[in-house]
């Protein structure tokens, strides 16, 4: 989308055009003809490793143009390295605060820090300002005065609204022993949220937080044409694709990466890495265009390379079709070195996945992290949304999605245990997973179901629970629609959102606006009980029993009682069904608006059982096991009962292990 006004230009401002094809040379000729997005943050890099003291050494041009309606008195960049600095930043506080301390112990040499040594704000006539002795740290979110994550750099002309600036600055920086998936072992590099990156500049003024433990990034579209170098011999995987490779006579290579329409740059490099190509080449139907897909593989790995490519096709596919073709043609699949700790994470066109050494068939690792993280290219990539105070948006969706592709293209897959030190695993064919339950991560969900509201903007969020609400709650409150309103609706609903809000940061009023229209009902009381608040959904049978009604015969022989509740705050429609002992079958529907109702019937037979939420469609209730009651139970029911609830416990054991992905 370039639907952007260019307003009058200033001395120094020049249209993105005009400055950016000055600097990135000729486009290269696969370039995109249409711009997908406004590519307002276009970034021109130079970065040099150097492995053995892990140094960065940067230099890069900024091209940004103000498409906020606002002028800009000064710049903020994020400086997310200096977060791993020391222990006074906001994330180290946060990390602590959910009760992670080893981090804090990190010796100096395993920490990070990024320097900005100089910033030049260039004039396309020839000339320059220089603005390095006038950048300052700034604190955007309240407290811990020692976080130096955010950079402001005062402009002494303010960018009028449509206009464009173009910056020069020079950086340094230390890679760390891996923080939040970034970082190096041994020879295995993976850097993300590596360079000085502009905030965003909204109506509303720079949406520009701190680095927070528990939340991820938000940033505008560009083109980034990235040169890398790295040592010779070494495998470079990035954003993008490799345009060239230019042998250094220091026996360093020079590898550039460009891309468009994208929010973020990441690259990783190893000697380590076994390269495999393959291609998706569309889905039966039509309508998906082609995407090679680069595996960059432990050697350890190999003969993984299959169940890699297929999860990775699948996710193509069935995001593809039901919610709008991914728009890149290519892709890039990372598995990341053993104790890296730098699985399961995303970026545009590129994320890492995360396998074992064993992985026995039937068992979907790889494949759920992998479909996980490719499935984030649609709403994280390209749709987009404000993770930083909005993370549901896209580890919600995520979430609900990743479940229904595992379901749709891995069924059965199985429980498994690992023992050794995980390195030996034991698959249990008797247990299948379910997605409603673990796919959805109930397990995890419901301790920390009241734990928050939605609507709390992540940041703020508690840093030990908030995860368990973006993501866990936003696919239980998708997959509860989904069983209310049909699959149909819920896709359609999807779809719009990411038709009309890709490459557009929607906000989630968007999101219910659509869910409104698309599903021609207004939803605005289920989404004031599933996002703003922190209420709870349990209903339950509280008593049932049927009593003699006094030597009459025939259907008013007995009369049975039952009392249905609702224990939790929160509100939702329920079925009630009612078995009797002569199998007549008897479905209420209950509005679930007060704290009990009763039930009463005359009839011939005892009463065997009742269920509350029988269908199960309120996959938010947070104890099941008191949604039904059965009189008189017998041997074989009792044993089902007991089993049910053993699965719940196992699958609860099951998300505690689970990757936070
Ligand atoms: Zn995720």
């Amino acid at each position: 989308m370039t639907a952007t006004i260019e307003r009058p230009l200033r001395r120094w401002a020049a249209p993105a055009g005009v400055v950016a094809g000055v600097l990135l040379g000729a486009l290269p000729a696969h370039g995109q003809a249409q711009a997908l997005s406004p590519r307002n943050a276009s970034y021109t890099i130079e970065a040099r490793l150097d492995p053995a003291s892990r140094i960065i050494e940067g230099r890069q041009t900024l091209v940004w143009r103000n498409i906020s309606n606002r002028p800009a008195r000064e710049l903020r960049f994020h400086l997310y390295w200096n977060a791993w600095k020391d222990n006074r930043s906001t994330w180290m506080r946060e990390r602590r605060l959910a009760g992670d301390t080893p981090l804090s112990r990190r010796p100096d040499r395993d920490r990070s820090s990024i320097d900005v040594t100089t910033v030049r704000l260039l004039d396309p006539s020839g000339g320059e300002v220089d603005l390095s002795a006038s950048q300052r740290f700034v604190l955007t979110d309240a407290g811990h005065a020692d976080d130096q994550t955010v950079m402001a750099v005062p402009l002494v002309t303010p960018v009028a609204p449509g206009e464009t600036v173009t910056l020069d600055l020079g950086w340094t920086a230390r890679v760390p022993r891996t923080f939040a998936r970034t970082g190096a072992i041994g020879n295995y590099f993976f850097i993300a949220q590596w360079f000085p990156k502009i905030g965003v500049l909204e109506d509303a003024g720079w949406n520009v937080h701190q680095f927070h433990a528990a939340t991820e990034f938000y940033a505008d579209f560009g083109v980034y044409d990235v040169r890398l170098t790295v040592p010779s011999g070494w495998t470079v995987g990035a954003t993008g694709r490799e345009l060239e490779q230019q042998p250094n006579t220091d026996s360093t290579t020079t590898h550039r990466y460009y891309a468009e329409d994208v929010h973020d740059f990441a690259w990783t490099t190893s000697p380590d890495y076994v390269e495999h190509v393959a291609r998706f080449d569309g889905a039966p139907g039509g309508g998906l265009t082609p995407v090679e897909i680069r595996l960059l593989l432990q050697p350890e790995h190999a003969g993984q390379e299959a169940r890699h490519f297929d999860a990775t096709r699948a996710a193509l596919r069935w995001y593809g079709e039901w919610f709008g073709p991914y728009p890149y043609d290519h892709l890039t699949v990372v598995d990341p070195a053993w104790q890296s700790g730098a699985g399961g994470m995303e970026y545009p066109t590129l994320f890492t996945a995360g396998t074992r050494w064993l992985a026995p068939e039937g068992v979907t690792q790889p494949e759920s992290v992998t479909i996980h993280e490719a499935g984030h290219q649609w709403w994280y990539g390209i749709v987009a949304s404000n993770e930083v105070e909005h993370a549901w948006m896209d580890e919600g969706l995520t979430t609900f999605s990743t479940a229904r592709v595992v379901e749709q293209a891995y069924t059965p897959n199985y429980f498994v245990q690992r023992f050794f030190g995980t390195f030996i695993p034991w698959v249990q064919r008797d247990i299948a997973l379910s997605r409603a339950t673990v796919g959805n991560r109930l397990g995890t969900f419901r301790p920390a179901s009241r734990s928050e509201a939605q609507a709390t903007p992540t940041y703020l969020g508690f840093p030990g629970t908030i995860s368990r609400i973006s993501y866990d709650k936003t696919a239980l409150w998708l997959h509860t629609l989904e069983r209310w309103l049909g699959w149909p609706v819920v896709q359609r609903v999807l779809r719009t959102h990411y038709e009309r809000s890709k490459f557009a940061h929607p906000t989630p009023e968007q999101f219910f606006a659509v869910a409104n229209e698309v599903s021609g009902r207004d939803l605005t009381p289920f989404f004031d009980q599933v996002f703003r608040s922190s209420n709870a959904f349990d209903y339950g049978v509280d008593g049932l029993f049927s009593v003699s009604a006094g030597g009459r015969a025939g259907d008013g022989a007995y009369r049975t009682e039952l009392i249905v509740r609702r224990y939790g705050e929160a509100v939702f429609p329920v079925d009630v069904l009612v078995i009797f002992e002569d199998d007549r079958q008897v479905r209420e529907r209950w509005d679930g608006q007060a704290r009990w109702r009763r039930f009463t019937y005359e009839h011939a037979a005892r009463v065997r059982s009742a269920i509350v939420d029988p269908d199960r469609t309120l996959l938010l209730d947070v104890n099941y096991a008191n949604n039904s009651r059965t009189l008189a139970p017998r041997a074989d029911e009792a044993a089902t009962k007991w089993s049910s609830k053993w699965l719940v416990w196992l699958q609860d054991l099951m998300l505690t292990w689970a990757f936070l992905v």
